[in-house]
C-alpha cells in the first residue's frame, strides 16, 4: 500500500512513513484503537482530555506556541473522547463544567440511537437534563421552524448549555442556537457521516436556501464507537467518500502553495494525511460496521475538522472536489437532478479530480505559461441557465480569484527549473492517490459517468466550469489558466 510513501513527508518532518509519523484524533482506548498517549496532568484531572494535548496545546486555550508555519492555531474544543464509556466521560465533563441544566437535542432516530442512554448516563451522576426531540425520522431541516422550535425549549427549560445528539443537521441547529443564545454545547455524534462535528459554521437552509452561518465550536465531541458503527451504511459510507476527498483538496493546496505562495501549514496537512491513510485501507471492514474501524473513520473526520478549525477554514479539507459537489447541489436545487449525499458526491468528484491533478503535474503541462487572465463569467462551456440567479455570485468569485492572481503574482514561476519545482511539490502529494483509488474501489464509488444521476455531459461542464462555485484556487484553475482545461476535462472523462 502505499503507507510507506516517503514523498507524502511534508517539509520539516523526518520518519519512515506517514502512517506512523502523525498522531491523529482516535478512540484512544478503543479496541483496536490507537495506543493511548500521555496527557499532562491528567490524572489529577476528573475529565480525562484525551484529544490532541501532547502536539498541539494550543487546542487546550493554554499557552500557544507558534507553529512550524509561523501561525498560532488555536481550537476551542476541550476534549474528544471516541471511546467505550464516552457517554460516562461526557457526565463527567458536564459535572466539572458545572452545567445544572443542559439540553440535550435529538430527533426519533438518534434518541434511539444514542439520546436516551445519554440523558440516562446524565442521570445517573446527578444531572436532570432536559430533551428536544424532534419526532421525525426524515427530512429534517436546519430551517426557521427548527430554529423556532429549539428557540422556545431553550426559552420554556432555561437550559444552561446544550448537547447536540446527532450527526450533520442536528449538529447545525444546534451550533447555530448556541451561538445566537451564546450558551456552550458539546456533540454526540451518532454517524461517521461528515466532518463538520468540529466546525465553527452552520450548513443552515433558510427560505429553501442553503448557506453557511457564523456558529460555534463544540468544547467537546463525546462518540460512543458501537452507536456510531451501528450508524445507517450509506451515512458511513458517505462519511469515507468525504474522507477520501481530502487526498484532491491536499494537493490543490499545495499546488496553490507551489505556484502562488498561498499560505501553507505542513503540521495541518499531516493531520489530514494520516486521517485519510488511517481509514483508507480499512474500508472493507468500515463499511461491514466494525466497531473498531468505524470509530477510526468518525476519528478521521473529525480530525480534518480539526485541521480546519486551525488554519480558520476549509482549505486543508475541501478543494475541487467540493467544488464539483457544490455545483451538483446546484444542480438538484434547481431540478436537474436529485440531491445525492455530500460525502458520495465528494468520493465521486475525487475520481476524475485525481485525472485532472495527474494530467497537471505529471508531464502534460511540460512547458508553463504566463496564466490566461481570469474570465468575467460563467464561461465557455457553461449553460448559462446552470448559473441562473447566480450571476452576481459567480462574478464576486471571479473577482476574488483576480485579486489572488494579482496579490500573489510575484510567486508564479518564471523559469523552467522553477516550474519543476513547483510540479515536484505539489506532485509529491499525489502519492496518496493509488491508497483513495483502492478505497473508492471498495466503497463502491465508481470511475465512470452515471453514478447519482451525473451523465458524461454534465460530468464535463462540471469539471470547466466549478471553478466559478468558490474563490479558492485549484487545478481547475490552474489548467484554465494554461488553457488546457478543456483537454485535461476530455482525458478525465475517456
Ligand atoms: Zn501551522
Ligand atoms: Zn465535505
Amino acid at each position: 500500500m502505499a503507507r510507506d510513501g516517503g514523498r507524502a513527508q511534508p517539509a520539516g518532518t523526518e520518519g519512515s512513513g506517514i502512517a506512523v509519523a502523525y498522531p491523529v484524533v482516535t478512540p484512544l482506548d478503543a479496541p483496536g484503537g490507537r495506543r493511548r498517549l500521555p496527557v499532562r496532568g491528567e490524572n489529577e484531572r476528573k475529565v480525562p482530555n484525551v484529544s490532541r494535548a501532547p502536539e498541539n496545546p494550543a487546542a487546550r486555550g493554554s499557552a500557544s506556541p507558534r507553529c512550524s508555519c509561523g501561525a498560532i492555531h488555536r481550537v476551542p474544543i476541550e476534549a474528544i473522547v471516541i471511546e467505550e464509556g464516552a457517554f460516562d466521560k461526557l457526565g463527567a465533563f458536564v459535572r466539572a463544567r458545572r452545567w445544572s441544566n443542559p439540553l440535550v437535542v435529538m430527533d426519533a432516530n438518534t434518541a434511539e440511537a444514542a439520546g436516551s442512554r445519554v440523558v440516562r448516563e446524565l442521570a445517573s451522576g446527578g444531572t436532570r437534563a432536559a430533551t428536544l426531540c424532534f419526532p421525525v425520522r426524515h427530512g429534517l431541516l436546519a430551517d426557521e421552524a427548527s430554529v423556532g422550535r429549539l428557540d422556545d425549549v431553550l426559552g420554556q427549560t432555561a437550559a444552561d448549555s446544550l448537547i447536540a445528539v446527532g450527526s450533520g443537521v442536528i449538529t447545525d441547529i444546534t451550533r447555530y442556537v448556541a451561538h445566537r443564545s451564546g450558551r456552550e454545547f458539546v456533540s454526540v455524534p451518532t454517524a461517521a457521516s461528515m466532518d463538520g462535528y468540529a466546525s465553527g459554521v452552520a450548513a443552515m437552509e433558510f427560505h429553501g436556501m442553503k448557506a453557511t452561518f457564523p456558529a460555534v465550536c463544540p468544547v467537546a465531541i463525546f462518540a460512543d464507537p458501537e452507536t456510531v458503527a451501528a450508524a445507517p451504511p450509506d451515512m458511513t459510507r458517505s462519511g469515507v467518500g468525504d474522507l477520501l476527498g481530502k487526498a484532491t483538496a491536499r494537493v490543490d493546496w499545495l499546488l496553490a502553495h507551489a505556484l502562488w505562495g498561498e499560505g501553507y501549514c505542513a503540521e495541518v496537512e499531516a493531520r489530514v494525511v494520516g486521517a485519510v491513510v488511517e481509514t483508507a485501507s480499512r474500508v472493507d471492514e468500515i463499511l461491514d460496521r466494525s466497531p473498531q474501524a468505524v470509530p477510526l473513520l468518525l476519528s478521521g473526520l473529525v480530525e480534518s475538522g480539526v485541521a480546519m478549525a486551525m488554519v480558520g477554514n476549509s482549505r486543508p479539507a475541501s478543494g475541487c472536489e467540493h467544488h464539483a459537489s457544490h455545483f451538483w447541489d446546484l444542480l438538484a436545487a434547481q431540478g436537474h437532478r436529485p440531491h445525492g449525499p455530500h460525502g458520495l458526491q465528494v468520493g465521486y468528484a475525487t475520481r476524475f479530480a485525481m485525472r485532472l491533478q495527474r494530467f497537471a503535474l505529471d508531464g502534460s503541462v511540460a512547458k508553463l505559461t504566463t496564466p490566461r487572465p481570469v474570465p468575467d463569467g460563467a464561461g465557455a462551456g457553461a449553460p448559462g441557465s446552470w448559473f441562473a440567479g447566480h450571476g452576481a455570485e459567480v462574478r464576486a468569485v471571479m473577482d476574488a480569484k483576480r485579486r489572488f492572481a494579482s496579490d500573489h503574482e510575484s510567486a508564479w514561476p518564471r523559469t523552467a527549473a522553477a516550474w519543476r519545482a513547483a510540479r515536484a511539490q505539489a506532485g509529491a502529494a499525489m502519492d496518496l492517490f493509488g491508497l483513495v483509488t483502492a478505497a473508492l474501489d471498495a466503497a463502491r464509488i465508481p470511475a465512470e459517468p452515471g453514478f447519482l444521476g451525473l451523465d458524461r455531459a454534465t460530468l464535463e461542464t462540471t469539471f470547466r466550469v466549478a471553478n466559478r462555485i468558490r474563490a479558492r484556487y485549484t487545478v481547475l484553475d490552474f489548467l484554465e489558466g494554461q488553457n488546457r482545461l478543456g483537454e485535461a476535462v476530455e482525458a478525465a472523462l475517456a
